[in-house]
């Protein structure tokens, strides 16, 4: 049987497919465990960037993201690499032309050594003004919340909005919308890591992506 591959599946779970496809690979799901695990596991990671007002991260789910991906790059070097980038909203292909209408929200989600770092970029039509809102969560310390860090937006070496995450390890900047902005975040001890939030459009798909830095 031919599995569906992940780009469709998280098309799929977007809701972003042709009905046809959509109900062919809704036969599928139905009738292929592996692919429905996939399926559900896309969902979650999708849903953690909807912030509703109840919204608490899903336990276990961190640890089923790590998991995953954890297989996904078995074969993978030993990277240097202190982040990496798990899930970038606007990295799936999407139909020529469909890019443009819906760009209005991006969500990516970091992972910076236990620390994962879930952000929402949000930009009016026709404006340069964005917002980003953003919860890091540490994977292993899951009841302690990630308090008092410095969240700085960079642009280069320019400082462009700077906060502190909030008691919920909750952090919200706005901004000008310019390509090439990182995010700087040192937690603990660390050093800074530097998360790219815009410039990132052309790179490969997120289970593949590895930071940088
Ligand atoms: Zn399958």
């Amino acid at each position: 049987m031919k599995h569906i591959a992940q780009e469709a599946l998280t098309d799929f779970v977007r809701k972003s497919l042709p009905s046809a496809e959509e109900r062919s690979i809704h036969d599928h799901l139905a009738q292929c465990a592996k692919c429905a695990e996939t399926a559900s596991l896309f969902r979650q990671v999708a849903a953690i960037g909807t912030r509703e007002a109840q919204y608490e991260p899903p336990s276990g789910l961190v640890r089923s993201v790590k998991a995953y991906f954890g297989t996904q790059q078995k074969f993978a070097p030993e990277s240097a690499s202190i982040f990496e980038l798990l899930f970038d909203s606007l990295a799936q292909p999407l139909a020529a032309g469909a890019r443009a209408s819906v760009a209005s929200a991006r969500q990516l989600l970091y992972r910076v050594g236990t620390v994962y770092v879930d952000m929402r970029v949000d930009s009016a039509l026709n404006s340069e003004q964005a917002a980003l809102v953003g919860q890091m969560l540490d994977s292993a310390h899951p009841g302690h919340p990630v308090a008092g860090v410095p969240v700085i937006l960079m642009d280069g070496r320019k400082n462009v909005a700077s906060t502190i995450s909030n008691n919920n390890g909750e952090f919200h900047l706005e901004f000008a919308l310019k390509s090439n902005l990182r995010l700087s975040i040192a937690v603990g001890d660390a050093s800074p890591v530097y998360l790219p939030i815009t410039g990132v459009e052309h790179k490969r798909p997120p289970v593949q992506s590895r930071g940088v830095n």
